[in-house]
């Protein structure tokens, strides 16, 4: 468009695109496309000057064709990103425009190219969501302030140039190799969710949808079918919030609020058209919102608006699919590790066995999905940075549960190293196994009983080869997790009936169901809530609906036809609820007397001790209760006051602070006094340094993850608790917050085994 030209920026660029991508569908090598393309734009646009800075490697920008600079800088010119304003534009992903270049701030003057001349200049990321595949320049001779219609037009190029990369348009024979079309080898150093080691094929939880033409053909087309998949939008989000049952994907309310917003957003709306108004294809017009959403999201330091912003880029991908056409009966293939942004409990359980691993982009370790991989036995890596943007479907991927590292195509030497790690692990589970038939006695003589955490029936088979000397936490609630509906009596009855004889003569612990906070029923309606963590959760969602807890009870004598067991309650914060909950029980059995079934032989009732507060509970609580399990998960949250599901607070506090084995010290000594029985069955039981603290503390039942039982029992027959308890004491009294870099030496010192 050359000065004073009054064509509307919709119809030149349009026509301008056509143009773009003629030269796509014509035959050639990459480096002759993009020369055609340069020359294409600087025409079409009238400037002296366009060049492509594409990215070679992690962090550089490389001149690969060029209109109007010298020709022989092609592939010699070079910039870092963040370096000059080409590297500023790919650093901060977004234009710089500006009538006198050598004088903007961070100006980097490349001798090779000549541009000396040029003062006009601006130039815009050539990006894809999230990812920033290289810079657009435009340049002329003149000081003249390019119009916002010329720079929209730019952005517009840009983004077909973003699809063109994508789909290999400058790859072939005489390659111009694009460090960003997702071939080169990503790493993420994340945070371990669960130990182990994967190897496999990643599997978007979010499919990529390809765009095989990013030029509208037809305008009023694209148009029309954008206009239909918004309406599609509207009335799934409308009626997923107008439905009882919330859908099936257990998509939380607050969500689908800001679903319906931006499904009804005028805005979001009008920008899609006008993008389509400029000749770009529906799906790309979607994207290119999408990119900048992404782009801010980066910048947003407030994780509430982040959160929204990343509601909308969910609601986006829907409209993509809706675009593409829904491809309901994807198929997870075997040996899949699901890459997500962050998932739900009961998602992760849709995708149940069939996953060799997860990764997730955010994502925390005290959350129940990663209960959930722990469970399955899943390694899991989480807070993965751009996992979701650099992994494609099908990309090889090597998941480092130990190290909390994820290496995404990896080049053979990673994979070889890799391998090599999991024949290790192999080894390690050898000697685990020939300690299968021996007791955990410390060597000096303290027995310690080590019971295993279980939610699926799919658990049930690793009792017997783990070594458990039964199941200590039952998480009932998994089982209505992967539902629609609440499971009938008769299915909970079969469940819990399966569960007792899979596990023989070894006793089970079965906690009745603990739903709110983070586990959300997908069929039950319920207030939204400032806090869930502090909110209408486990046992209070039990007495204020004692139905639901009735008819577990029920289902539970029925499986159990006369077979002993144990019931407690999750998170009893003070003795009355404990009171409530044990009369409802009560009450059961005498029903399930009096319609002449079998009672069970011994039933032990007892309570989770998950709020500090019942550790102060009078002296009657403890005695009443059969037994006391304290809920470690919850019990650190609440008590160093940080929500294990938000990475950046847990983190800060160590199970192993002088303050929190005090307290457990304290519990310790409460239930002693009275003779209960006393058991941990938090995450921490199967961790082995603070397993090994938590026996010199005093416990003598730890309940785990069957595949830490091994390990833990390797480590308590190889050390004395004596001894490491009055290491512990000596750094309480010596007043060391944080014991743990003390307990290390002392590990190291005694040899005792404390990697997994
Ligand atoms: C706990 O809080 O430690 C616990 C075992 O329960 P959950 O992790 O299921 O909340
Ligand atoms: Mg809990």
């Amino acid at each position: 468009m050359a000065d004073g030209e009054t064509t509307p920026p919709e119809g030149g660029s349009r026509r301008l695109l056509k143009r773009l991508s003629g030269v796509m569908a014509e035959p050639g090598d990459g480096q002759t496309r993009l020369d055609r393309i340069v020359q294409l734009i600087s025409d079409s646009l009238g400037v002296e000057v366009c060049s492509i800075y594409l990215r070679r490697g992690e962090r550089t920008l490389e001149l690969c064709a060029t209109e109007g600079l010298k020709a022989e800088a092609v592939h010699m010119a070079r910039l870092q990103v963040g370096q000059g304003l080409v590297g500023r534009i790919a650093e901060r992903e977004e234009p710089v425009v500006t009538a006198d270049a050598q004088n903007e701030r961070g100006f980097r003057y490349l001798p090779e190219t000549g541009e000396e001349i040029y003062h006009a200049f601006a130039g815009v990321p050539i990006q894809r969501l999230g990812a920033v595949l290289g810079v657009l320049v435009i340049q002329n001779r003149d000081s003249r302030v390019y119009t916002e219609d010329e720079v929209h037009a730019l952005e517009v190029i840009a983004m077909v140039l973003a699809e063109m990369t994508e789909l290999g348009a400058f790859l072939g024979e005489g390659d111009v190799d694009v460090a960003g079309a997702h071939k080169r080898p990503f790493y993420a150093a994340g945070v371990t969710g669960q130990e182990g080691a994967a190897m496999g094929v990643a599997y978007l939880h979010q499919p990529r949808v390809n765009v095989q033409n990013p030029v509208a053909e037809d305008p009023a087309v694209e148009a029309a079918r954008l206009e239909a998949a918004m309406d599609a939008l509207r009335g799934e989000v409308d009626d997923m919030l107008s439905n009882d049952l919330l859908g099936h994907a257990g998509e939380h309310r607050a969500v689908l609020e800001a679903w319906r917003l931006f499904a009804h957003d005028k805005g979001w709306r009008r920008r899609m058209m006008s993008s389509i108004e400029s000749g770009l294809a529906a799906e790309v017009a979607v994207e290119r919102e999408q990119t900048s959403i992404r782009a801010r999201m980066e910048r947003i330091p407030d994780p509430y608006l982040r959160e929204r912003m990343h509601d909308l880029d969910d609601l986006s991908n829907r409209l993509l699919r809706k675009l593409a056409g829904d491809d309901p009966a994807r198929e997870v293939p075997e040996g899949a590790v699901l890459v997500a942004r962050n998932i739900g409990p009961g998602e992760l359980l849709d995708y149940g066995k069939n996953l060799a691993g997860v990764v997730l982009e955010e994502g925390s370790i005290g959350s129940h999905a990663a209960i959930v991989a722990r469970a399955l036995a899943l390694p899991m890596v989480i807070q993965a940075a751009r996992i979701t943007t650099e992994a494609r479907s099908g990309d090889r991927i090597l998941v480092d549960g130990d190290a909390g590292a994820v290496h995404l195509r990896p080049d053979d030497h990673v994979l070889s190293a890799f391998k090599e790690k999991i024949s290790m692990r192999a080894q390690a589970q050898e000697v685990y196994e020939g300690l299968r038939e021996l007791p955990a006695i410390s060597l000096d003589q303290q027995r310690v009983d080590l019971l295993m955490n279980a939610g699926l029936l799919t658990d049930l088979p690793s009792l017997a080869p783990s070594g458990a000397d039964g199941v200590g936490l039952y998480r009932t609630e998994l089982q209505f997790l992967i539902r629609a509906k609440v499971p009938k009596r008769k299915q909970q009855a079969d469940l819990y009936a399966r569960v007792l004889n899979s596990a023989g003569d070894k006793p089970v612990t079965f906690r009745t169901l603990d739903i709110g906070s983070d586990k959300v029923l997908p069929y039950m309606k319920r207030d939204e809530e400032p806090n869930p963590a502090l909110g209408w959760r486990a046992v209070r969602v039990s007495l204020d609906r004692p139905n639901l807890l009735k008819m577990q009870v029920q289902s539970l004598l029925r499986g159990a036809d006369g077979r002993g067991f144990n019931l407690m309650f999750p998170m009893i914060a003070q003795a009355s609820e404990f009171e409530e909950a044990k009369a409802i029980v009560r009450g059961e059995i005498e029903r399930h007397r009096a319609a002449g079934r079998r009672a069970p032989a011994w039933l032990n009732i007892g309570a989770m001790l998950e709020t500090p507060s019942l550790a102060f509970a009078p002296d009657n609580f403890f005695e009443s209760a059969d037994f006391i399990s304290i809920g470690g998960n919850d019990l650190k949250q609440f008590f160093f006051a940080a929500d294990r599901e938000n990475e950046r607070v847990r983190r800060r506090y160590d199970t192993l602070n002088a303050s929190y084995l005090s307290f457990i010290s304290l519990i310790v000594e409460r239930c002693a006094a009275v003779g209960t029985r006393l058991s941990y069955c938090g995450e921490d039981a199967g961790r082995p340094l603070e397993a090994a603290a938590l026996c010199a503390m005093g416990l003598r039942t730890l309940s785990m993850r069957p595949a830490s039982i091994g390990p833990i029992k390797r480590l308590v027959r190889e050390i004395r608790f004596d001894e490491l308890r009055a290491e512990i004491e000596a750094g309480i009294e010596a007043g060391e917050v944080n014991l743990r870099a003390r307990l290390v030496d002392w590990a190291k010192r005694t040899g005792a085994p404390i990697s997994s």
